[in-house]
């Protein structure tokens, strides 16, 4: 946009039980973030001035979870009826009776500037602006047994979605002429019916309502991702000992490796790689050896805690790939065990785990039989900022 949008203000509709979709899906994660963060998000830095998010009662607290950190938004308790929660959210509003409003589904996550700027400026044309998108498929008229029984002329027809946008005023004048015992399914048809002409604006395919359980994995798969690659190494001292613990196993040795925790070098270095794809700092930071609580600790607590963080950022682990470094002991006889559980701590298909061994040829370190070595390298798919 050339040119910056005319104050406006929003109301996002996030009252639903969300009953077709197994749940309340406004407070669902997406790409790591609620479902209804997003369009807040997209409002606000369209520029937004004022954002009522409308909830039901009781469920204040997960609105403000949900929008945790935002600022220029506030919750506003809803009624039963989608017409009575907008009612509400632009009660709470108030203003000018020629401010812009929109009034959103937050079950339509992806909301772009674009769809708002052309709803706003449609409002000089009109006074209403609705986007929409023509129907693709043909469309046929079935009896309950699901017998064709004719087609239906798609010419004129359109999918309706939102933010649907009005002057303060028209909506609000047109909510007190609505018959009090009707249910209106949008603001637009409000106000049609008041006399009002409201405008189609070209809608956008992303901005799909989210209704079914399988939207959220359509609505995953829209999200554009950016891969991450990090990597990792650790070293261990051989000690005394009777086993040692390589990549979340315990194998019989008759040496083990010295360290404050379990000392599984393997998980050490996969923990720094994943760490590193996401720009979380190291293994240090986030579990410091000088804090008694990590004495002995059993090391896929740190690779969980790592795999966490990424699930939290709404990411997924693509692959991993460790490489153990010594002379002894053997590792091939354990290798697929060791990608079992890896796959296991980290959830993700045995084939995106890899482990190697290698030796030194006797030289160095790890060839003198001092310590061992571990590499890894992960990759990691983060949603795009
Ligand atoms: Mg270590």
């Amino acid at each position: 946009m050339n040119s910056p949008l005319p104050a406006f203000a929003a109301v996002v509709v996030a009252a639903g039980s969300g009953t077709r979709a197994g749940g309340a899906k406004q407070w669902r994660l997406l790409g790591g973030k609620p479902v209804v963060r997003w369009s807040v998000e997209a409002l606000l830095k369209a520029g937004a001035q004022d954002v009522v998010v409308v909830v039901s009662a009781g469920s204040e607290a997960e609105a403000a979870e949900a929008l945790h950190g935002l600022t220029g938004w506030r919750a506003v308790t809803g009624g039963a009826a989608r017409t009575d929660s907008v009612k509400a959210g632009l009660t709470a509003l108030g203003g000018p009776d020629d401010r812009p409003v929109l009034v959103h589904d937050a079950a339509r996550p992806f909301l772009s500037a674009a769809v708002i700027a052309r709803c706003i400026a449609a409002l000089d044309q009109a006074d209403g602006a609705l986007p929409a998108r023509p129907v693709a498929d043909s469309l046929r008229r079935a009896s309950p047994d699901g017998i064709v029984s004719g087609a239906v002329e798609r010419e004129a027809l359109w999918r309706a979605q939102t933010p649907q946008a009005f002057s303060l005023k028209t909506l609000t004048d047109a909510f007190a002429a609505w018959p009090a015992d009707e249910t209106a399914t949008d603001e637009a048809t409000v106000v049609e019916r008041a006399g009002g002409r409201v405008k189609i604006v070209e809608g956008d395919a992303r901005l799909m309502k989210l209704t079914y359980p399988e939207d959220f994995d359509m609505a995953e798969a829209l999200i554009p991702r950016t891969v991450r690659i990090g990597q990792g190494y650790d070293v261990h001292r051989w000690g005394p000992g009777e086993s040692v613990w390589l990549c979340g196993l315990e194998i019989p040795h008759d040496q083990t490796l010295i360290g404050h925790s379990d000392a599984d070098a393997g998980l050490h270095a996969l923990t720094d790689a994943i760490l590193g794809a996401i720009g979380e700092g190291d293994i240090g930071d986030h579990f410091p050896p000088t804090d008694d609580k990590w004495k002995g600790a059993p090391s896929d607590l740190f690779l969980k805690h790592a795999a966490g963080l990424v699930t939290a950022r709404g990411g997924r682990i693509s692959n991993v790939d460790v490489t153990l470094i010594c002379e002894r002991p053997k590792v091939k006889p354990h290798r697929q065990a060791m990608r079992e559980r890896l796959a296991e701590i980290l959830d993700i298909p045995l084939d995106a785990v890899s482990v190697k061994a290698t030796t030194s040829e006797g030289l160095g370190f790890t060839g003198r039989g001092e310590g061992l070595a571990a590499q890894a390298v992960a990759t990691v798919e983060l949603p795009s900022r």
